[in-house]
């Protein structure tokens, strides 16, 4: 079987005309123009990367991007003061501080100081609850984007038994909990550090999806013949990116496979600009 190749680019340029014309709209009725804040500490080269494809996303779909850079020895006090301006700023209407920071300062106080209502990235324990309970304000934007790629492939999950690996906060968590929700609908195991004979549990899987951060961890002997594989690994090796899914082997035994980059990465990005102008439009009701 040869995998049919998702294109994850073409999806998120289709997400964000809609989402352009959308911000067109709302900004032509009330005079606003949605703004994210993103907020930068430090020099690590690959969040300055992300950080810019963030701002020029927003750029071309008519939201504005402000870009916060703090030095890399910044202090946990100062950076939260940075958050509470940002909330007190009635023309922000989202705020992200990129990960990574470094080591001196505890995210999880920064992430929690974040206002709710401006918490685009839907990590707030708030938003993270909202979510669970099946009735989200933000949903957090990666696995956001791989529910809007299954749909737009027209890939089945009522009923269909998800295995994703990988337990973090902002992927394999709230994977699960999106994937079991009413209206998805799957069986979902979770897979991580812990588990054992994983690859067993993988073959097992209708939707596979890879969030481990080890370069092409997933081999073809992991996946059922015709399984969906989504790869949202982003591994950097001998300055190519690469995924968490051997992607040769991987696409002889899948249906159909997401590939790095091009796959999942373009959709977080839409899916952070569609939580903006949420957000802007929750804020001016
Ligand atoms: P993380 O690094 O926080 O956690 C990795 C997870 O993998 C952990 O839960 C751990 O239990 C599990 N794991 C580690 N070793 C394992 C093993 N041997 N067997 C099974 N499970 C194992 O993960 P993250 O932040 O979710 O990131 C995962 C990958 O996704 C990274 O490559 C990251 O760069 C990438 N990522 C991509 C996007 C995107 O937009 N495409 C967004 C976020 C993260």
């Amino acid at each position: 079987m040869t995998a049919r190749l998702i294109d994850g680019k073409q999806i998120s340029s289709a997400e964000r005309s809609t989402i352009a014309a959308e911000t067109a709209e709302f900004s032509g009725q009330t005079g606003i123009v949605p703004q994210l804040a993103a907020v930068l500490v430090g020099d690590d080269p690959a969040s300055q990367v992300y950080v810019r494809n963030k701002e020029r996303a927003c750029q071309k779909c008519g939201l504005k991007s402000t870009l916060h850079r703090l030095p890399q020895e910044t202090t946990q006090s100062e950076l939260q003061q940075l958050v509470k301006q940002l909330n007190d700023d009635p023309a922000v209407h989202g705020i992200l501080v990129q990960l990574p920071l470094p080591d001196q300062l505890d995210a999880i106080p920064v992430l929690d100081a974040i206002l709710p209502a401006k918490d685009v990235d839907g990590f707030h324990p708030e938003n993270v609850g909202l979510m669970l309970q099946g009735r989200p304000r933000f949903l957090p934007c990666t696995p956001h984007g791989i529910l809007r790629i299954l749909d737009h492939e027209r890939i089945e999950t009522s009923g269909a038994h998800a295995v994703i690996i990988g337990r973090s906060d902002i992927v394999g968590k709230p994977m699960g909990a999106m994937l079991i929700q009413r209206g998805a609908d799957a069986t979902v195991t979770t897979c991580h550090s812990r588990t054992k004979d994983i690859a067993t549990i993988t073959a097992q899987a209708d939707i596979l999806i890879a969030a481990v951060g080890i370069p092409e961890f997933v081999t073809s002997d992991m996946i059922r013949p015709g399984a969906v594989v989504i790869d949202v690994g982003i591994n950097r090796v001998n300055d190519r990116l690469v995924g968490d899914v051997h992607f040769e082997s991987a696409s002889g035994t899948a249906s159909a496979i997401t590939p790095v980059p091009g796959g999942v990465g373009p959709m977080t990005i839409a899916m952070l600009l569609r939580n903006t102008l949420t957000a802007a439009v929750q804020q001016t009701r």
